[in-house]
């Protein structure tokens, strides 16, 4: 009796459903642009496949509930140091984390980091097909099986300090061979908590793309919300649809920027649609009667706070040298003559700098701020 009693909980117990609780997802507002959807994707991270803390879909949960769409897992190849514990098959954590992508919705890129010293350093090779094939003698021969498995390579972290002491990023002989083969398809402009600004200007002269990803080895809670302000480092992908293969066609295309923190490091016309899109104004209009203050309302949708500040001398109509466009928030902007007896009619620009958009190295985006004033002089 006791055995055909437990046969029965055992059987109730198997088919009654799981438990279900919701989870609920973060959402990263960062507007669609010029027709893509903008994806957010870090595409750099570890598992204890290499030298990570975490199991495979410990990093596609964190990620769902971070908001992202997409992570590229990108365990070492040549650095397995807890093969004594776990699986040396290099394609593990991919094969382990993608039924858990499915089930939640993310995009999940299969990939690799060939660890090489400095040159060439650390290259990523994203959508591999086997990346057990990429454990080669030479680099040159790891690049070569990449890029014949349809690979997109990217250069990862130029100014780490593991590798480059000073933290100043090298183009050596190595990376133009890879630039003239077609094999270079981006690089970190941003990994971790670095910044590497000669790294954009290389992105920008030689047509490669932007990339900023974490590069995040122990669970994201710890690396980024422990001893730094903001959250992981991301690249923006500005894809056709949501999927691995629009992604390596925007990756290819050059159709991505980087948010790190609250800056965003890109192109300007990427950077510009952004900014753009965030924004809305309750009027462009403004009707000023002598020196009375006119206030208008500048809404900014998106998660990205703006900074702005005024580059040049404001001359008969008074702006705010700073303005603050707080993530989600509106702003008030007061626009008032600066005489008694000012009359003008017609569209007027002031220069602003946004500081958190960057678009060179050391280089702001510049926003025209165009309104329509009508000033008659007081009565
Ligand atoms: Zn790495």
């Amino acid at each position: 009796m006791l055995k055909r009693l437990t046969i029965f909980i055992v059987t109730i117990l198997a088919v009654l459903p799981v438990s279900v609780q919701a989870q609920n997802l973060n959402r990263i507002a960062i507007p669609d642009v010029g027709g893509y959807l903008t994806l957010k994707c870090d595409l750099h991270v570890h598992t204890v496949f290499s030298d990570g803390d975490v199991w495979p879909i410990f990093r596609v949960q964190e990620a769902a509930v971070e908001g992202l769409d997409a992570i590229a897992i990108t365990d070492h190849v040549e650095y397995q140091p807890k093969g004594e514990f776990v699986s040396k098959d290099r394609n593990a954590s991919f094969r382990i984390a993608q039924p858990a992508a499915a089930d939640a919705g993310l995009v999940l890129i299969p990939g690799a980091e060939i660890t090489r010293k400095m040159p060439p350093g650390h290259l990523n090779a994203l959508f591999v097909q086997d990346a057990n094939a990429l454990a080669k003698e030479t680099w040159q021969e790891a690049v070569g099986e990449a890029a014949n498995q349809g690979a997109v390579i990217f250069w990862n972290h130029p100014g780490w300090e593991g590798q480059q002491p000073d933290k100043v990023a090298r183009w050596y002989d190595e990376h133009t061979y890879l630039h003239e083969k077609g094999l270079l398809a981006g690089m970190e402009v941003a990994n971790h908590t670095e910044y590497y600004p000669d790294v954009l200007t290389w992105c920008l002269e030689k047509k490669c793309a932007i990339l900023g990803n974490s590069d995040t080895h122990a669970p994201i809670e710890f690396e980024f919300h422990g001893d730094t302000e903001y959250p992981r480092p991301m690249t923006l992908v500005f894809a056709t649809e949501r999927s691995a293969a629009a992604i390596k066609e925007a990756i290819l295309a050059r159709r991505t920027a980087v948010k790190r923190g609250d800056e965003l490091i890109g192109e300007d016309q990427w950077l510009r649609r952004i900014f753009e899109s965030s924004i809305s104004y309750s009027t462009k209009t403004v009707t000023l009667q002598g020196r009375n203050r006119v206030f208008l309302r500048v809404t900014n949708n998106s998660d990205i706070p703006y900074a702005l500040v005024r580059v040049a001398p404001d001359t008969n109509i008074q702006f705010p040298g700073e303005i603050k466009l707080g993530a989600g928030q509106t702003a008030l902007i007061s626009v008032r003559a600066r005489t008694d007896s000012l009359s003008l009619s017609g569209p007027v620009t002031v220069e602003y700098d946004v500081t958190n958009l960057h678009v060179g190295a050391g280089k702001a985006m510049r926003y025209p701020l165009t309104l329509q004033i009508d000033a008659r002089p007081k009565k």
